[in-house]
């Protein structure tokens, strides 16, 4: 089984998760940007039942989502790091790859790509929805 460990900057907070992500996206809306002070957040979609906190207790900030639901981030309150995002709506954490130990994953798509600013960065060959892609 697949097991991915990681952390926020100072240490004070880790996390684990099994299996695979179900998603893992580049999203440029606003509130990404806000977040993490580029262009974009690079986030694992991993469903809650697969992901635990193993050190530490982050504090919580609050928004609501498009969806009309709560997006719950989850952060470090020593070094500030966001570790992940808890969308209700989805019932699963949009987890930092950056905050990995090890990361080989990469972007599968770009969402909220209108709201990007317009010096954002593309990968190419991913493909790009304005918002989300249809199915959501
Ligand atoms: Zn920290
Ligand atoms: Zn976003």
């Amino acid at each position: 089984m697949e097991t991915q460990i990681g952390s926020c900057h100072c240490g004070d907070i880790e996390f684990c998760f099994v299996h695979k992500p179900i998603n893992s996206i580049f999203c440029y809306c606003k509130d990404c940007q806000a977040l993490t002070g580029a262009d974009k957040w690079f986030g694992l979609w991993i469903p809650k039942d697969n992901f635990t906190f193993t050190k530490g207790t982050p504090l919580l900030y609050s928004r609501v989502g498009d969806s009309g639901k709560a997006v719950n981030y989850h952060f470090c309150d020593s070094c500030s790091t966001v570790l992940c995002a808890e969308v209700t709506a989805g019932n699963f954490y949009s987890v930092a790859a950056t905050s990995l130990k090890k990361n080989t994953y990469t972007p599968k798509m770009s969402i909220y790509a209108a709201s990007a600013p317009p010096w954002a960065i593309f990968p190419e060959n991913v493909p790009k929805f304005d918002t989300l892609p249809p199915w959501k």
